[in-house]
């Protein structure tokens, strides 16, 4: 809870002025750290760098060890020895494709005429393999003046606490993802009250979307990927034993929240601090962090 504070820590009382692009829009801005409210520069090229492969399955793969895992929000480290095979911008890493997905045909890395970035063409058909980042989606739960948490029961993050949240599948909204992942790892019924969070984490592509939420009925068991499901109050958070730290800043958020008087909605940028540990979920900033 004590290096937790430190991501938001500028949430909390530090409000400096209101973004005044929206003024009118309900929103402040907390924290400007990392993004600049002025109009776009001309963007440079970013060089590129080369790490090691790493799963895009869901965390139940035991590959989803490897610190380069992108099994919910992972810890990586893009600072660390980097084997080769995957392609990787200094701004966030990508993986690597070889094959074309439509017919099969080798690819190579160019940067097409009129972009500015590399980008995986097929040297058969000619399309353009996009990547992009994928949307992490998950119930915060009230009830009864408390929280519902999840402890894994897979890697990454074995063992430790989360909100139930996962990928969003094609095909379904936030919400209903959100909801079907409750289901899947609390076996529990809710229903989404109102958005809570948004958290882009640009290292690794991941944006979360949390909900508030409430169980339909009072029941709720593990699941597959839990070994352990359980309602905290807010003073019983595990903070020290958080899987994520889009877990982190979400419960401090929520939780300082309460404690003022009401849920608000927030946005934010999760960085990781240079320098520090991979396994350290305490070692982000929250920045251009929004609240209404
Ligand atoms: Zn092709």
């Amino acid at each position: 809870m004590l290096k937790a504070l430190q991501i938001f820590g500028s949430s909390s009382g530090l409000v400096a002025f209101r973004w005044k692009p929206h003024a009118t829009s309900g929103f402040i801005l907390v924290s400007t750290n990392s993004l600049s409210c002025s109009a776009p520069r001309k963007r440079t090229r970013r060089p590129y760098l080369v790490l090691s492969p790493f799963s895009t399955r869901k965390a139940s793969s035991s590959r989803a060890l490897r610190v380069h895992s992108t099994g919910s929000e992972s810890k990586m480290d893009a600072s660390s020895s980097p084997p080769p095979s995957v392609a990787v911008q200094s701004a966030g890493i990508v993986r690597k494709i070889n094959f074309c997905q439509w017919c099969g045909g080798a690819t190579k890395y160019e940067i097409p005429d009129g972009e500015e970035k590399m980008r995986a063409i097929c040297t058969l058909c000619g399309k353009i393999a996009y990547q992009n980042p994928k949307m992490v989606v998950g119930c915060l739960i009230e009830h009864d003046n408390k929280v519902l948490l999840c402890r894994r029961n897979i890697q990454p993050s074995y063992g430790l606490w989360t909100l139930p949240a996962g990928y969003l599948e094609i095909g379904e909204s936030a919400a209903e993802g959100a909801i079907r992942e409750t289901w899947e790892e609390a076996s529990a019924e809710v229903e989404v009250v109102s958005p809570f969070a948004q958290l882009d984490i640009p290292l690794i592509g991941q944006t979360y979307i949390i909900f508030l939420s409430r169980l339909k009925k009072p029941h709720f068991s593990p699941g597959p990927e839990s070994s352990e499901c359980r309602l905290f109050s807010l003073d019983e958070i595990p903070f020290d034993s958080l899987a994520f730290s889009s877990m982190l800043v979400t419960l401090n958020l929520y939780t300082e929240d309460v404690k003022a008087g009401r849920p608000k909605f927030h946005y934010g940028t999760i960085n990781k601090r240079p320098g520090t540990s991979p396994s350290d979920i305490h070692a982000y900033t929250l920045d251009y962090h929004l609240q209404s």
